[in-house]
């Protein structure tokens, strides 16, 4: 009964304020692959073991110099349908080496299972791999010299849906300088991927109201990714 009080109380926290009665809304997840499936061989892992060898212990920008703690690559499913791409490592992300695990991180965790996932099943990295100090903004330099690994890891993980997690990342991977309000409730091509700009965790937790729009923006990710 808690955990249906609590799960209530986060769609609400979400800016849920009903419920759909279509047999088609009744599908809370992706279906899971039929038992006999045969199981396949993904070379993803391997391409992204060499990405992250390539990067090594990078000190191709001036971050390495500024107190970054240490390089956080991404996490989850190397054979995602799903990624999100955030802007750089938080405090907390350059203490513990994985992205979004502070609160803007909680928040992105119950975001993903809104929609019937868990953190597990999709993948999570940054256009920026460690920590600008102070968060500040990255600089174009250090976008220029980190971007190309991003790159290399969509490629590698081939997700079918990239959801853009604020300004920075939707910009970025955009090459626009088109404001985020401009940029979500849109859908882009992103090579062979659905592009999705919405809002940052980070901002929801300042600007509550806005988490009504990432819930719409959620549940088309959804229909993509059982579409395609
Ligand atoms: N904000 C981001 O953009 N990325 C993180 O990993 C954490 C916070």
């Amino acid at each position: 009964m808690d955990d249906l009080k609590s799960h209530l109380e986060f769609f609400s926290e979400l800016g849920v304020d009903g419920v759909r009665r279509e047999p088609q809304w009744r599908k809370r997840s992706i279906e899971p692959a039929e038992p006999s499936e045969p199981v396949q061989f993904y070379p993803s892992a391997e391409a992204l073991t060499a990405i992250r060898e390539d990067l090594g212990d990078c000190t191709r920008c001036k971050l390495h110099t500024l107190g970054r703690k240490q390089i956080v690559f991404g996490v989850g499913n190397l054979n995602a349908d799903l990624m999100f791409v955030g802007e750089a490592p938080g405090a907390d992300e350059d203490i513990q080496g994985e992205p979004f695990v502070g609160r803007a991180g909680q928040l992105l965790t119950k975001i993903i299972e809104s929609i019937g996932l868990r953190r597990d099943d999709v993948y999570i990295a940054n256009v920026i791999k460690c920590r600008p100090p102070g968060n500040r903004n990255p600089e174009p330099d250090e976008v220029e010299q980190c971007e190309p690994f991003l790159f290399r890891q969509i490629a590698s993980i081939k997700p079918k849906v990239i959801v853009a997690l604020g300004k920075f990342a939707a910009q970025s991977l955009l090459r626009t300088t088109d404001p985020i309000t401009r940029l979500r409730g849109r859908e882009y091509k992103f090579r062979d991927a659905i592009l999705m700009p919405t809002y940052h965790p980070a901002y929801l937790l300042r600007t509550p109201s806005a988490k009504r729009e990432v819930w719409e923006d959620m549940k088309r990710v959804r229909t993509l990714l059982s579409e395609r």
